[in-house]
């Protein structure tokens, strides 16, 4: 391959950069594991909206494989564990999806500040758009899980909530 003529990013956040990838397929691999579990249940709304979620997650992944490409530079593609199997009940499922989120938030700010650190501007305006959509992602999870406690045993309450989420 030729050599790269870009201005090089700094190892940090390349290799920061790298290892969000992995962070978002694996997102993208626990929703796909919770779309089963739903599936498995007959919630097929709230299988459909993991999916898209899922979608969604790959699509991350993606904006950081062709940011690492633009800039000239090599993505490196890592091993991504086996997300859970088994879920309680929707309930739990979504209060794990909402941990998960706030997981990644945490990595996305001190990937932020990394890039504060190593003045690398591209990555900063690039991370802007992250910043924002993890605050999106909080919210709706906080909201669905706010809901499904509403519900609690209330399977006329959860099914309305299912068919809700359906049409995402
Ligand atoms: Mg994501």
């Amino acid at each position: 391959m030729s050599e790269s003529t870009q201005t090089p990013m700094k190892d940090a956040v390349r290799e920061a950069m790298n290892e969000q990838i992995k962070h978002e397929l694996y997102s993208a691999y626990l929703y796909l594991s919770m779309a089963g579990s739903f599936e498995a249940a007959n919630l097929s709304g709230f299988a459909y909206w993991m999916r898209e979620q899922s979608d969604e997650e790959r699509g991350h992944a993606m904006k950081f494989f062709d940011f690492l490409l633009h800039r000239g530079e090599h993505v490196q593609l890592r091993a991504i564990e086996a997300p859970p199997y088994a879920f309680r009940s929707p309930l739990d499922t979504f209060e794990q999806a909402l941990e998960h989120e706030k997981e990644i938030t945490s990595h996305i700010h001190r990937l932020y500040e990394l890039a504060v650190q190593e003045n690398d501007y591209p990555a900063q305006v690039m991370l802007n758009w992250f910043v924002g959509e993890q605050v999106q992602e909080e919210q709706m999870a906080t909201e669905i899980v706010g809901r499904l406690r509403m519900a609690g045993d209330d399977s006329a309450a959860l099914l309305l909530l299912d068919g809700e989420l359906g049409k995402r």
